[in-house]
């Protein structure tokens, strides 16, 4: 068989074989693992199978990371504010969203990937606010040789109405004129995309993408709810991500913001959550009750100042989880190696039992098999085992902040990084290797950035003086001490 290949002689990551990596190789076919070969008539069987065999000669294979919350319009807006709490820093990204294009947006994604794929990550939820550019984003990200669950934006509600916030009437007129979703509108171009992308390349899934709950209108909820159930698209959005929407959530809703998407019905394995720091026991349960994942975004969380998830309370409850990076202009870098870390050292100064702590392989699962149930790949991706797709990432041991004792999972989670990954495949293809991507040009893509990024930005220049009148009106919200 041409299209098989045999991964020989790699260190593998098995979620079953605890922290060991497993020496032995992958048989992909097609799209697929076909088989993993660990003992030496699997590997002979495997070998005869295969029409290409490439020597891992030790490297570490690992199934590719998921980056369950990301924005990628925000690759373009790195440097540009983020030094305030998320309701005045919204004002901005939104000034400097505006200006992009189709043109800006392609390249976004296309930097995005290339960030992403360098450090082991094969797939993405893009949280996408600007649907007027849809087509460039999936077209880009077509091209990225990138998996996607594409989630385009639905909001009515404005964060000053929904919060109560009260501005001078002109700085009101003026964020009250942003566009809204009309939700006719954007039940024709769910369908429209849907029809034409979904399951494009094997490797584009479109889901919808609420801004979140409390930013949707009763109307546009109940379109959220009938085209979720007819579609059975994954759905992903914004939860409780700071203090003052949950306040809010909790005045208006009784029970909060959770107990009223499940009396709406919005509760169910294709959800998927991003942030839920401000959670309390109850809507813990729910979640766990209906199997809905949060996307835990800790670099985003503490450069915002958000607030800290509560990671072991969720783990005991059940609740699925997952990893994002959130945007370029509040985590930073899409790097999962380092919300990894994140996500492993945080919950330790507050939970004084280590046996609570979460674990390397725990967090590890999170950003595998935990992303592909928010990608609605659950059980079909994430694990080196035979049927699942075929996401891999090839990580060289004799690197300087890898090399040392055996590789375990707690040694990889603690010290990989890009620097280390040296091979990206992708439903079965290739799209980094040698430390080269082989996908796009990534070359001509940062060129481009660069020459084009400073004179987008400066386009933005009403708008984000329109942001720096508002933004201390949305100040006055304090966050409670975790
Ligand atoms: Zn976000």
């Amino acid at each position: 068989m041409a299209s098989s290949l045999f991964i020989a002689n790699g260190r593998l990551v098995r979620a079953d074989a605890g922290d060991a990596l497993t020496p032995g190789g992958v048989l992909v076919d097609g799209d697929v693992i076909a088989m993993v070969a660990l003992t030496p008539d699997e590997q002979a069987a495997a070998r005869a199978r295969s029409g290409e065999v490439v020597d891992a000669a030790g490297a570490i294979v690992m199934p590719g990371l998921v980056n369950a919350h990301y924005h990628s319009y925000s690759t373009l807006l790195k440097g540009t504010q983020n030094g305030l709490p998320l309701e005045p820093w919204a004002l901005y990204t939104v000034a400097y969203g505006k200006v992009l294009g189709d043109e800006a947006i392609r390249l976004a994604v296309l930097l995005g990937a290339a960030e992403m794929l360098r450090n082991g990550v094969t797939a993405c939820v893009d949280h996408f606010p600007h649907t007027r550019w849809v087509e460039s984003a999936l077209a880009a990200h077509e091209a990225s040789g990138m998996r996607v669950a594409f989630a385009p934006f639905m909001q009515d509600v404005l964060d000053h109405e929904f919060l109560e916030i009260a501005l001078p009437p002109a700085i009101r007129a003026t964020l009250d004129a942003a566009p809204r979703t009309d939700a006719a509108e954007a039940e024709r171009m769910y369908r429209e995309l849907v029809r034409r992308w979904h399951g494009r390349a094997g490797r584009i899934t479109l889901a919808l993408g609420p801004n979140a709950f409390q930013r949707c209108s009763p109307r546009l909820v109940a379109t959220w709810r009938r085209l979720g159930d007819e579609l059975r698209l994954p759905v992903h959005t914004h939860l409780v991500e700071t203090w003052a929407q949950a306040a809010r959530g909790r005045a208006v809703w009784p029970g909060g913001t959770v107990a009223e998407m499940a009396r709406r019905g919005l509760l169910n394995e294709r959800l998927s959550l991003a942030h839920g720091i401000w959670l309390e026991s109850d809507e813990h349960e729910l979640l766990a009750r209906h199997g809905v994942t949060i996307v835990h975004n800790p670099a985003s969380n503490l450069m915002l100042g958000s607030g800290r998830l509560a990671l072991p309370t969720l783990i005991e409850r059940a609740v699925p989880l997952a990893l994002g990076t959130d945007s370029s202009n509040t985590g930073g870098r899409h790097s999962l190696f380092e919300v990894m870390r994140l996500a492993l050292m945080l919950p330790r100064p507050e939970t004084p039992d280590p046996r609570s702590w979460p674990g390397a392989n725990r967090v590890l699962g999170m950003a595998t098999t935990g992303g592909a149930r928010a990608l609605g790949l659950a059980g079909a991706l994430g694990r080196i085992e035979r049927g699942q797709r075929a996401d891999l990432v090839l990580l060289d041991p004799r690197t300087a902040a890898l090399a040392g004792a055996p590789t375990t999972v707690p040694h990889l989670v603690q010290h990989a990084s890009a620097e280390a990954v040296t091979a990206v495949m992708v439903n079965g293809t290739w799209v980094l290797r040698d430390g080269r991507i082989l996908a796009f040009d990534e070359g001509a893509v940062i060129e481009r950035v660069l020459g084009v990024t400073t004179e987008l930005l400066a386009q933005a220049r009403a708008g984000v003086e329109l942001a720096e009148a508002a933004a201390p009106y949305f100040l006055t919200r304090e966050t409670p001490a975790v």
